[in-house]
């Protein structure tokens, strides 16, 4: 069983434990608190808000979330859509600005089996990549070292934002 062990990611783990002894919805929680960096929100406006992914597949990865609870992106109303993808968009150039990637990916993964992390309470990513960093997958990372910290991170993008 011991090689099973390099499979998981020590933070991925931390993340499903927090997310068990958590009554309610983590992303719930967040709605009800002010922005800052001890939970890692970066801003809200009208129908989302945007946070920084306490437990990060890359460094800058942020997420766009409804203040609503639920999973069904079929339900969600064109005004959140539009917030959602101008979040992103509007993070994708902060984030160029900031940490200069190369590339990134964004999307929404629906349910446990389409890999949601929080599957009952939607959310937009935006993961910034750079040419090799594939070996930092999480697959790979008991070895991996990010070059900054989350909070690190959150600074400098809560600044960015603020210029
Ligand atoms: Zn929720």
């Amino acid at each position: 069983m011991s090689g099973l062990k390099h499979l998981f990611t020590p933070w991925r783990m931390k993340f499903i434990k927090e997310g068990k002894q958590t009554s309610g919805c983590v992303l719930c929680h967040l709605v009800t608190q002010q922005d800052g960096p001890e939970n890692l929100v970066l801003y809200r406006s009208t129908h989302t808000y945007v946070v920084m992914n306490k437990f990060p597949y890359n460094t800058g990865h942020i997420m766009v979330v409804p203040f609503v609870h639920g999973s069904d992106v079929t339900s969600l109303s064109p005004e959140v859509m539009q917030e959602m993808m101008l979040h992103a968009q509007k993070m994708m150039q902060v984030l160029t600005q900031t940490h200069q990637p190369e590339g990134f990916n964004m999307g929404v993964n629906v349910g446990r089996a389409g890999g949601a992390g929080i599957p009952d309470h939607l959310h937009f990513h935006v993961v910034p990549r750079w040419t090799g960093d594939t070996n930092f997958m999480p697959l790979f990372s008991q070895t991996r070292v990010l070059p900054e910290t989350v909070e690190q991170t959150y600074q400098r993008i809560k600044q960015a934002l603020s210029s």
